[in-house]
């Protein structure tokens, strides 16, 4: 590639300089169902440098073959071309890429301009794809647009010019890089008289800018403005004649003119250094300069169909929401299940009767309480005694869970007491008959409303006085809960009155902190062990049940997580869908854009930037939707809570989806041939 460059240098030496073009029998087939036919039949031509050549020739002649292989867009199957002294018929795509960048300008019949792009920036095109700086580029391709007359225009898109506007904005391109070569296909067949010959004008004075002007028609009238005429029919060159005297009458108006538009010279002509980077630092402008100019064109060419931007984007804005909403609602489970684990008591230890190994019992009594009451941070311990009894209040009787207990019960186990007080270490040293009844039990035997203190009870036939009511906290307060179906009696009453024995049925040990439990436990077990021969108790541990609900938890997540991927993968199919449409639609531009220089990489970045972009944007619309979607959203008695993770991983997988789902559209899209791609309807 370097030579190419060194070769565009050095043209100013007083080496001799090598023809522009040199074509030996040249052939080109094209491949048609099995067979292949052959379009040109063994063409050779030598072009020399500044020459105004006109290939004239009846349509379906080859003229545009020929031009396809001139410029680098298409390879001839047999033959030598060699491009100002250098054969080129070894050159890798990115190669003649680049040198179609640098050494061609290419005027189309159809204009060929970006339609989502504005006069300016198509001009600015090729300047991008050979790594001109953006400045240096905007700068270039105004002053190009000043001196073809279309100052005024620079902003507007192609569809707001008139043909002979939208023809003098693809000349400026096919100058913006300075390229000594100039080829038009049939520049005027598009145009009216009057444009046509307004066009023509233009070719004149960039060939005699020191352009090398290679101009195909089917048009004598056209044909006759060149120097030499070369002549094709049926893939054979039959005539090149030279017309070196011809003055045309308007070259020479042109001329007179010439003189006091020095500036516009200065920019038509061939500028074989436009202080262009060396290919290697070319790399990373390109790299990084083509990311930033890749969105940037990326939202133009999104802004231009505004529905179906939003409708690609719709698929990514469920996909994200949900998966945002889903997660928040996991998130809030696990708060409010954290919750009520913690009102049972996270910190509490459960010490019960019986072996594990033995079938017989063993046994529980205030002994094992003194043993174990000084470990270290042990916060308080809760002996009790179940049995059930039947309660009688006047002719009402209700048959309950009783438990006695140490008055240090309601703040251990996190009871509130609704009415009067919980009994007290004083009721406990003097056996005193009083009763604590738990919510349900109080709602059984009591009327709605009425005040049980100071009542008395029969338990177990004795009279006890209600001294207050309770119920759990956090619960639901109207005796729903297990818990409320209770009532609690001193522990010292009931040993003394009712079991008459010192067995304990459980003993509660609140450990100061969580992470203590397990500490706790293992120390209780020795001591208690020391005790007697053989373990005959069991120790209840809530730590390892919640581990257990939290991973019910993390599973339930992971499973929310997943129903709303797949939300977010047929979003994603989604965008795979309209970017597929959007390579066959554009086609057409990525033909011009490979004619202005792009390699299959630059088109590559070009969809894929596009898919991406269209992917986060739909994430952020999706966060916040979902943000706003959790914010009220409400599963049975759980209320979403919304973290930062869930919406860093939902963003973070719409750029995934972007990418996964727009690389093989990209990918398409850059393996087109640019032939193929610019005769694309
Ligand atoms: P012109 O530009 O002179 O009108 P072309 O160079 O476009 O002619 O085409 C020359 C001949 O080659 C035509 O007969 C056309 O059908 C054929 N041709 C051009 N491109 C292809 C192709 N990709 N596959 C098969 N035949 C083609
Ligand atoms: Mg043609």
């Amino acid at each position: 590639m370097t030579d190419i460059q060194d070769n565009i240098g050095s043209e100013c030496s007083d080496k001799i300089i090598p023809p522009a073009v040199l074509l030996k029998n040249i052939i080109k087939r094209y491949p048609v169902g099995d067979a292949e036919i052959e379009v040109l039949h063994g063409v050779s031509l030598n072009i020399e440098v500044g020459e105004f050549v006109a290939i004239i020739g009846p349509s379906g002649s080859g003229k545009t073959t020929l031009m396809n292989i001139l410029g680098l867009m298409d390879t001839a199957t047999e033959g030598r071309f060699e491009l100002q002294g250098r054969n080129v018929s070894s050159l890798s795509a990115d190669q003649r890429a680049e040198a179609r960048g640098r050494i061609f300008g290419f005027i189309f019949q159809r204009y060929n301009l970006l339609t989502t792009q504005t006069a300016l920036e198509n001009v600015e095109l090729p300047g991008f794809y050979i790594g001109m700086p953006a400045e240096k580029r905007k700068e270039r391709a105004l002053m190009l647009l000043q001196s073809l007359g279309l100052g005024h225009r620079t902003a507007n898109r192609p569809t707001q010019l008139s043909g002979g506007e939208q023809q003098r904005v693809a000349v400026s391109r096919a100058l913006m890089n300075g390229g000594s070569i100039i080829l038009a296909d049939e520049p005027t067949g598009a145009l009216d008289t009057s444009r046509g010959k307004e066009l023509m004008l233009k070719i004149h004075e960039l060939h005699k800018n020191g352009h090398t002007v290679i101009l195909i028609t089917h048009d004598p009238g056209v044909a006759a403005e060149a120097d030499r005429v070369i002549r094709i029919v049926d893939g054979n060159i039959i005539s090149d004649e030279r017309q070196p005297s011809r003055a045309l009458p308007i070259i020479q108006s042109q001329d007179d003119s010439a003189e006091d538009d020095s500036a516009e010279e200065e920019v038509l002509g061939v500028h074989p250094s436009l202080g262009l980077p060396e290919p290697a630092l070319r790399k990373r402008i390109v790299l990084f300069a083509g990311f930033m100019e890749a969105v940037r064109m990326a939202t133009h060419a999104l802004r231009a169909n505004l529905f179906r931007t939003f409708l690609t984007m719709l698929g990514v804005i469920i996909g994200v929401s949900s998966v945002v909403a889903m997660l928040a609602i996991g998130e809030g489970s696990q708060q409010s299940m954290m919750q009520s684990m913690s009102r049972m008591g996270t910190n509490m230890l459960r010490i019960e009767p019986g072996a594990k190994t033995s079938l017989q019992g063993g046994v529980l009594t205030l002994l094992d309480v003194a043993a174990i009451n000084n470990i270290n941070h042990v916060r308080q311990i809760v002996p009790r005694v179940w049995s059930t009894q039947i309660l009688r209040y006047r002719d009402k009787a209700y048959s309950c869970g009783v438990a006695a207990v140490s008055p240090n019960y309601a703040d251990a186990e996190n009871r509130i007491v609704v009415m009067g007080s919980f009994f007290n270490q004083r009721d406990n040293e003097t056996c005193a008959p009083v009763v604590v009844l738990g919510m349900k039990s109080y709602l059984e035997l009591f009327q709605r409303g009425e005040n049980p203190l100071g009542k008395y009870i029969l338990l177990n036939n004795a009279p006890f006085m209600v001294v207050g009511v309770v119920t759990v906290r956090g619960g639901h307060g109207d005796g729903r809960d297990r818990e409320d179906d209770v009532a609690y009696i001193p522990i010292a009453t009931g040993e003394a009155r009712i079991f008459r024995s010192p067995r304990l049925s459980q003993i509660g040990v609140q450990v100061d902190e969580f992470k203590n439990v397990d500490l706790v436990q293992d120390e209780i077990r020795t001591r208690l062990n020391r005790l007697r021969n053989q373990e005959d108790f069991r120790i209840f541990n809530q730590a390892a049940m919640i581990e257990a609900q939290r991973h019910a938890q993390d599973t339930f997540r992971f499973l929310l997580g997943s129903v709303a991927s797949v939300a977010l993968i047929v979003g994603g199919i989604g965008v795979m869908n309209i970017m597929l449409v959007n390579v066959v639609e554009r086609t057409r531009e990525i033909g011009v854009r490979m004619a202005c220089g792009a390699r299959s990489r630059d088109i590559q970045l070009q969809f894929l930037t596009e898919a991406v972009l269209v992917c986060l944007m739909g994430g952020v619309i999706g966060v916040i939707l979902g943000a706003l979607i959790s914010s009220g959203l409400v599963v049975g008695d759980t209320k979403a809570v919304l973290t930062l993770p869930p919406v860093i991983v939902s963003f973070g997988a719409a750029f995934v989806t972007g990418v996964l789902f727009g690389y093989w559209p990209a990918r398409k899209a850059s393996q087109l041939d640019p032939v193929v791609a610019l005769s694309a309807e």
